[in-house]
C-alpha cells in the first residue's frame, strides 16, 4: 500500500488511493450503534441486499483542508450531516444521527491525519460518507439493516485544468425527474447521468448539462456541479428547481456574493435561450469548488462567457474567497469552518 511519504502531492488527479482507516457503523434491530474506525476496506452483505437491486443508497462529500500553520478544516460539515439526512429520508431510511455523524467525520480525519496534503498543494483529503440499505428482501420493500461509512481519498482537481474555463453541451437526456430524486444525493442519479456524460465527452466536452426536465427550457445542473451566472449588471444568479441538488457549495457563494462582495443575489431561472445575459458563469461543488464556464452549446449555438481560456473577474473573486475561507486564510462566517483536533 502506498504511504503518505510516497504522494506526489502536486500532480495529485480525482482518484480513489486506500488510506487505511475508515469509519463503520451498522443499524440493526432497530437502532443505530456509534461505530468507529476500522482497516477493513470491503463490505460483506447477502447478495439480496437492498443496495444491489433497489437502490437504497446516499452519499455525501467534503473536503478536509490543511491550513498554513498545519492545522486541519472542515468546511459547514453541519450541513452535509442534514443533507444526508434528508437524503436519507427520501429513499425511507434511517439516517446516522447528525451530531454523530460530525464526530465521525472528525474520528476518520483524524486518524488518517498524515493524508491530509499540505498547504498550498493544490490537492485536499476528500471525505466520502454514504448509507446503504443491507436487509436482505425480494420485494420492493425498505431494508431491516443499514450501514453508514466514511471513507477518505487524498484528491486533486476534478476538472482539470482548475481555473481554466471548461467547455459544456446541454444533453438531451434528464439526470432526474421533476418530483422524483434530484434534490437528494443519490446514487442512482449517477447512474443515468454516466450514459449523457460519456456522450458529452466523446463530443469534446468537458461535460453535459441538464435542463429542468418538465419544460426543458432552463439550466439546473453541469455534471454533478451547480450553476452560476454573472449577468451584465453583477448581479449572481443560480437556478433554483426541486430536481437541483442543493449544493452547500453554492448556497455559501449566494451568501459571500452577497455579503462580501456586494453584489445583488438570486435564485431563479436561467433561461438556456437567454444565455447572452450573463458575461460570466460557473460550476461549483465540493469536488469542482469554482470551475469557470468558458462556453455552453446549446444545439448548434454557442455561447462565450467572459473567455474560452482566461477566468472572468468576478469568478475569480468568489474563488478567491471560498477557497481562503476554507484554507483559513480569510475569515469564516460564523460556524462555517470546524476543526479536527490532531495531536
Ligand atoms: C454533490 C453535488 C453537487 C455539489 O454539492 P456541494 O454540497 O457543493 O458539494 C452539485 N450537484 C450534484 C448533482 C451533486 O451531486
Amino acid at each position: 500500500m502506498t504511504t503518505p511519504e510516497q504522494m506526489d502531492w502536486n500532480n495529485l488527479g480525482f482518484g480513489y488511493t486506500d488510506t487505511g482507516k475508515r469509519y463503520r457503523a451498522y443499524y440493526r434491530n432497530g437502532a443505530w450503534e456509534k461505530g468507529g474506525i476500522t482497516e477493513d476496506a470491503t463490505i460483506t452483505m447477502s447478495e439480496a441486499a437492498n443496495v444491489l437491486h433497489y437502490g437504497q443508497t446516499c452519499f455525501e462529500g467534503l473536503k478536509a483542508y490543511r491550513t498554513k500553520s498545519g492545522e486541519i478544516n472542515l468546511f459547514r460539515v453541519d450541513q452535509n450531516a442534514a443533507r444526508m439526512r434528508r437524503s436519507a429520508e427520501r429513499l425511507l431510511m434511517p439516517a446516522y444521527p447528525e451530531d454523530w455523524f460530525v464526530e465521525a467525520v472528525k474520528e476518520v480525519v483524524a486518524a488518517n491525519a498524515d493524508w491530509v496534503p499540505p498547504y498550498e498543494s493544490g490537492a485536499t483529503l476528500y471525505i466520502r460518507p454514504f448509507l446503504i440499505g443491507l436487509g436482505a428482501s425480494i420485494g420492493v420493500s425498505p431494508a431491516d439493516e443499514y450501514l453508514f461509512g466514511i471513507y477518505v481519498s487524498p484528491v486533486g482537481a476534478y476538472f482539470k485544468g482548475g481555473l481554466t474555463p471548461s467547455n459544456f453541451v446541454v444533453s438531451d437526456y434528464d439526470r432526474a425527474a421533476p418530483q422524483g430524486t434530484g434534490a437528494a444525493k443519490v446514487a442512482g442519479n449517477y447512474a443515468a447521468s454516466l450514459y449523457p456524460g460519456k456522450k458529452a465527452k466523446l463530443d469534446g466536452y468537458t461535460d453535459a448539462i441538464y435542463l429542468d426536465p418538465a419544460t426543458k427550457t432552463k439550466i439546473e445542473e453541469v455534471g454533478a456541479a451547480n450553476f452560476f451566472g454573472i449577468t451584465k449588471d453583477n448581479k449572481f444568479v443560480t437556478p433554483l428547481s426541486p430536481s437541483i441538488l442543493p449544493s452547500i457549495t453554492k448556497y455559501s457563494l449566494l451568501y459571500l456574493a452577497k455579503e462580501r462582495l456586494g453584489l445583488e443575489v438570486e435564485e431563479g431561472d436561467v433561461y438556456v435561450d437567454q444565455l447572452d445575459q450573463y458575461v460570466e458563469a460557473g460550476a461549483c461543488g465540493t469536488a469542482a469548488v469554482i470551475s469557470p464556464v468558458g462556453s455552453i452549446t446549446v444545439g448548434d449555438k454557442k455561447y462565450v462567457f467572459h473567455s474560452e481560456t482566461e477566468v472572468g473577474p468576478i469568478t475569480k473573486r468568489l474563488y478567491d474567497e471560498l477557497v481562503g475561507i476554507q484554507y483559513g486564510d480569510v475569515e469564516a462566517p460564523e460556524g462555517w469552518i470546524q476543526k479536527v483536533p490532531v495531536k
